[in-house]
């Protein structure tokens, strides 16, 4: 999709259950979010790709990563990132800017690929209450190999004229999200679709629920009053409009 002269392409970075020890019923992992004891999460793990008027691309999320990434103890990998950006014509020396919506497994592991940078002419927005919080395996893994890439933002700030990073914790302490035009990159804001009818139906594994709730409930009011669309990390389908 185009949304204010941004071109917006989602990338199916890997489709899978949650397995390892991480694997819970839905029922216990959406407490209240009626699903039935047999239910099954087959999560997509979904990037963004934004192109401006102007050819600068930002990557939104690097997914899952590769065969020996963190996330293969729990996600399917290896992910399919590079092939995803070749679809679109775009290779990874040509990225502008990646953002990290937050540090987990799943939306980091691409950034590293062999103990090198995977997207090596790019600056890396993350939060600065994400690295502060990050562990030091995380920090080693995804945020020490950039180096200088590393921009760290507190709050609100500016990735290109017109697309903009917002600070949304509850489900990391640094988590953020992308806003462009009436577009919502949402992260890990928003997991299942159960959230959008109730965002108060917390998920196991924010780290913060209270604070998630919080977060989610005001994201996805400002995102309805305007008719938005918000584009989701683990949806099936990459966007979903509300308030329509
Ligand atoms: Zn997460
Ligand atoms: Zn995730």
């Amino acid at each position: 999709m185009t949304v204010a002269g941004v071109e917006v392409f989602p990338l199916c970075n890997a489709v899978g259950p949650m397995g390892g020890t991480v694997r819970r019923p839905l029922t216990e992992l959406f407490p209240g979010g009626g699903h039935r004891e047999t239910d099954e999460w087959v999560l997509h793990f979904h990037c963004y790709l934004l192109r401006d008027a102007a050819g600068r691309t930002v990557l939104v999320d690097t997914g899952v990563g590769p065969e020996d990434s963190p996330a293969a103890s729990w996600a399917p990998v290896p992910g399919v990132l590079g092939a995803e950006l070749a679809r679109v014509g775009v290779a990874a020396e040509e990225i502008d800017a990646v953002v990290v919506t937050h540090l987990h497994s799943d939306h980091a592991s691409g950034v590293v690929v062999g103990g090198s940078p995977a997207f090596p002419n790019a600056r890396h927005l993350l939060q600065r209450a994400e690295i502060e919080a990050a562990e030091e395996t995380a920090l080693d893994r995804f945020v020490r190999p950039l180096g200088e890439r590393v921009q760290v933002v507190e709050g609100g700030a500016e990735v290109f004229p017109g697309i903009r990073v917002l600070h949304t914790p509850g489900h990391t302490p640094g988590h953020q999200v992308v806003r462009v035009g009436d577009l919502v990159l949402t992260g890990d804001v928003v997991l299942h679709p159960v959230q959008l009818a109730d965002p108060s139906i917390p998920y196991l594994y924010d780290d913060d629920p209270d604070l998630a709730v919080v977060t989610r409930t005001k994201l996805l009011e400002q995102v309805e009053a305007e008719r938005g669309v918000i584009a989701t990390a683990h949806f099936a389908e990459p966007f979903t409009r509300l308030g329509g």
